[in-house]
């Protein structure tokens, strides 16, 4: 009995880093053209392909987290924070042919080169990129307060149109009636991090009125640690076991 839980204490030291050291496979989802292909980089950073397109969301990591990926064709960025407009990744990774979609507020913190590329979108507002459709959501913390971290109108969240399906990334969020009344969502997105965002009962409440088809929770690392998305998925599950939730790793080591 000694033997083997020491074999098996002993199997897990060198398997472990292996398995939480990986980025998770991407996801594979069918659209009305392709396949889009979710690759988790980490936190709330993640690269999507589709129709020989590459979007980077909140591109962080620096270059290593997005080695073997092609470089971007599109990337979105949420907010000014360092976990979403990283100007040490943004410097390091291949940004030559990519534009830029962001709020004015990251504009205008980028450097001359990068905001040159760079299209604002404020919250409400749609464009179109590469057959893409992009509309800008608020994403904001409540309370509303003066000294909020996330103040309504500086961030966005998006709502991304790829061949026929909706995408939803939340940004740094709380669970605001913008987000409770989307519609029609395939993909969605959903921070819980203390105490920046949402709780995960918060999230799990919201992704309950809202219906995605799929839902990833992301941006779970917080001041105390990881928040429990196994918690988010079994209160979801248990209220609407159509919700498909996904856990993947979002803190692989680079
Ligand atoms: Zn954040």
């Amino acid at each position: 009995m000694i033997k083997s839980s020491l074999a098996l204490a002993i199997l897990i030291c060198v398997i472990q880093p292996f398995v939480f050291a990986q980025r998770s496979a991407p996801d594979q989802i069918e659209t009305s053209n392709g396949r889009l292909s979710i690759q988790p980089i980490l936190h709330s950073t993640m690269a999507l392909t589709w129709n020989k397109v590459t979007i980077y969301v909140d591109p962080y990591g620096g270059a290593k987290a997005f080695e073997g990926i092609a470089a971007p064709n599109l990337i979105l960025i949420t907010d000014i924070h360092g976990d979403h407009m990283n100007i040490e990744t943004l410097k390091a990774i291949e940004t030559m042919r990519a534009i830029i979609i962001a709020p004015q507020a990251v504009r205008e913190q980028l450097p001359e080169n990068l905001a040159n590329q760079t299209i604002p979108l404020a919250n409400g507002s749609t464009i179109q990129q590469f057959g893409i459709t992009i509309t800008a959501m608020p994403m904001y913390n409540l309370p509303e307060t003066e000294d909020s971290r996330h103040p309504r109108g500086r961030g966005n969240g998006y709502v991304l149109g790829i061949g026929g399906k909706q995408v939803y990334i939340s940004g740094d969020t709380q669970d605001i009636t913008e987000m409770r009344a989307l519609k029609d969502i395939d993909i969605a997105f959903v921070c819980m991090n203390q105490p920046f965002t949402m709780t995960v009962e918060q999230a799990a409440s919201a992704v309950l009125e809202f219906k995605p088809k799929i839902v990833f929770p992301f941006h779970y690392r917080g001041q105390g640690g990881m928040s429990d998305v196994e918690k988010f998925k079994k209160l979801v599950r248990d209220s609407n076991a159509a919700v498909d939730v996904r856990l993947r790793n979002w803190y692989p080591s680079y």
